[in-house]
């Protein structure tokens, strides 16, 4: 199954463009679920089906079957196609009396299913329960909202061009009806999940709302890095090319002819662009023993790959085999790169002229070894590059790094997270080296806690030096999104705690402080933890707090809430029109200091990204850092933003 995109929401709030739109985008398939609840209210009314029985049968006469194209989206109930049927104003008013019916939810959640593990890359659903019972663990949940004011008025310039205002009346009264059934019902109602993001659409527009699903997909790694297959006979320089690509030795050796090897993917960046290569191992065209498994996997490759490059050893030019090579690859349909390697010199260079012969363009003339021509090799690789492949980065459970001096206590709260007392994971060289993850399930979501083995295995020798254990947490906070620093609450705050503290802002990870061993606290130690917490936190007040007894588990279901809160501020876009109407007021009511004699004007700001978020003031002259962080401070007072770090950057634009 592929990557499930659920988005839910009230009657007219953009749900079907929205998804519809970011489908195309990513190439992925689209279910409609509303589609398959009408087609069943269209087959009850067409039937005069009444009770759940007459509609179920009706139903199994005529099976539905929803045709995901987001350009085209259609459903048929057996052979009919009903697409525009199911719009009428008939069936609308009785969709949602058929849709409360458990026996129809049942019968349609198998079907939706279904229909969403057939999706091989991705999928985006949409309807009113998917996020909280059709697909409870999608990689990303939407609740997508807007005003009854504004999702009638859409909705009427949907409906009828030009209608009257009474007509908008109307339209609200019957979405308002509708989401007061939907809302109400016993079974699955419109709901949302509690680890849903809610996107307010009323003053965005299509593009808009579908720009921020976009940057949240990307954001999360969830779109599939596009694939670059390096293909080629054995001893061409594949995998000394591709060390070239990745720009480090790393351990790949020179092919050896004839030797199986797997298609080994690599991440690679270049220009602020990702994406993977696949090393493939040698090709032989007439495979005989060991190198018909060399040859398959090349074959895999071409498959799986978006962008095919095919390296030829310049100085031994193309042979026979290079020839069936080059059929094969044709057939694909896919951009080739021919690179000439082993390149060193404009000698080598008219030499290599020949592979024109190929009939695969003009080759690219590098030196894998030296680096010749490497860097135009790449560009011209990521201008060929699809926005979104086939490789899957991530599963969208979200990100979380334990971490803390020794002794704190994480191991235990990850046990106890955990529901059961595991033991450590030995110290055994190459089982403690690898990070190991570990799923949990906490606060009805499941999370991905990131190098669990470094928290059992430090919590269990104790001895780790500084050096090692600072790495450590480093490696962990840079895979995660939030992060957990855990603090003994029975002991003063320590220096090496506001390290790490430091280290999480640095990251701009989005931070919770758990507060543990709050069993051995007593009211002399709470007077102290207040007044250090004043003290060396207030740096990082906007970090969410917990207080908690790992031991007891006393507040553990606190964390859950905790990291959301901290994500979903982490994650958080504010529109340009509300920051700037914000910063107008500020900067009128309290202007940036003079400096040198002269006042710096502030003319205009954005938010440049979003986790953590990142915004932009652009102005005509210097900002006093105090200013600067005056303006974070109204920025989280207007906004809010606990549990994420903001970070704000002034341009400054010399005035004309
Ligand atoms: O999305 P649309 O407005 O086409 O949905 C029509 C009706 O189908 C909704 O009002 C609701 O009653 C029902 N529905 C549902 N669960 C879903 C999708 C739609 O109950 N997942």
């Amino acid at each position: 199954m592929g990557i499930v995109v659920a988005i839910d929401g009230p009657s007219g709030a953009g749900k079907s463009s929205t998804s519809k739109a970011i489908a195309l985008r990513a190439n992925w398939n689209y279910l409609d679920t509303g589609a398959l609840y009408r087609g069943v209210a269209w087959l009850a009314l067409k039937k005069k089906a009444s009770t759940p029985q007459q509609i179920l049968t009706a139903l199994s006469d005529s099976p539905l079957k929803f045709v995901g194209d987001p350009t085209n989206a259609q459903l048929f109930a057996g052979d009919v196609d009903i697409t525009s049927q199911i719009r009428s104003a008939e069936v609308t008013n009785k969709v949602s009396e058929v849709s409360a019916l458990p026996e129809v939810r049942e019968v349609l959640l198998i079907l939706q299913r279904k229909m969403i593990a057939q999706a091989q890359r991705g999928i985006v659903v949409e309807g009113r329960d998917i996020g909280t019972v059709v697909v409870p663990d999608a990689a990303l949940k939407l609740f997508l909202t807007a005003d009854l004011e504004a999702r009638a008025i859409r909705r009427d310039a949907e409906l009828v061009i030009g209608q009257s205002s009474s007509q908008v009346d109307i339209v609200s009264q019957s979405l308002a009806q509708r989401d007061h059934t939907d809302s109400t019902r016993a079974t699955s109602p419109l709901a949302m999940a509690s680890d849903a993001i809610e996107i307010d659409s009323t003053s965005l527009n299509l593009e808009e709302t579908a720009e921020r699903i976009w940057e949240l997909l990307r954001e999360r790694r969830l779109l599939g890095l596009p694939i670059v297959a390096v293909l080629g006979r054995p001893n061409v320089g594949k995998s000394t090319l591709i060390n070239r690509f990745l720009g480090r030795r790393e351990a790949i050796v020179e092919d050896t002819p004839g030797v199986t090897r797997d298609r080994v993917t690599y991440e690679c960046t270049w220009n602020g662009r990702d994406f993977m290569v696949m090393d493939t191992g040698g090709w032989e065209s007439k495979p005989n023993g060991i190198s018909i498994g060399v040859s398959l996997s090349a074959e895999l490759a071409m498959q799986e790959a978006d962008v095919l490059l095919f390296v030829v050893d310049s100085h031994v030019g193309a042979l026979d085999e290079d020839d069936v090579l080059v059929q094969e690859l044709r057939k694909m349909k896919k951009p080739i790169i021919l690179i000439a390697n082993k390149v060193d010199g404009p000698t080598d260079e008219a030499e290599a002229h020949a592979l024109w012969n190929l009939g695969l363009g003009e080759p690219a003339f590098v030196s894998a070894l030296h680096g010749r021509g490497s860097g135009d090799l790449l560009d011209q690789i990521t201008n060929v590059l699809p926005e979104v492949g086939g490789a899957q980065v991530q599963d969208g459970y979200r990100r979380v790094a334990l971490i803390g001096r020794p002794n704190v206590g994480k191991s235990s709260l990850l046990n106890i997270l955990a529901g059961q007392n595991r033991s450590l994971v030995d110290d055994v060289p190459g089982t403690t080296r690898d990070p190991v993850d570990e799923l949990i399930e906490i606060g009805g979501s499941i999370w991905r806690f990131v190098d669990t083995a470094g928290i059992r295995r430090r919590a269990n020798q104790q001895s780790g030096t500084d050096y090692y254990a600072t790495l450590r947490t480093q490696i962990a906070l840079e895979r995660c999104e939030v992060a957990v620093v855990v603090l003994d609450a029975s002991v003063p705050i320590s220096e090496q705690d506001l390290r790490i503290i430091t280290m999480v802002e640095d990251a701009g990870k989005a931070m919770v402080i758990v507060m543990n061993k709050w069993d051995l606290m007593d009211e002399d130690r709470a007077n102290y933890l207040d007044r250090e917490i004043d003290r060396h936190l207030d740096q990082v007040e906007w970090a969410q707090r917990v207080n908690l007894a790992a031991k007891t588990g006393w507040h553990r279901d606190r964390l859950a809430p905790a990291l959301r809160t901290a994500l979903n501020s982490w994650e958080r876009r504010v529109p340009t029109s509300r920051l700037n109407s914000f910063l107008g007021s500020l900067v009128a009511a309290t202007p940036p200091p003079v400096r040198g004699g002269k006042q710096p004007k502030i003319m205009y700001a954005t938010q440049a990204g979003i986790a953590p978020p990142r915004f932009v003031i652009f102005t005509t002259g210097f900002l006093e850092a105090s200013y600067r962080r005056f303006i974070e401070r109204r920025l989280r007072e207007e906004f809010g933003f606990p549990g994420t770090p903001v970070q704000v950057a002034v341009r400054v634009r010399e005035r004309d």
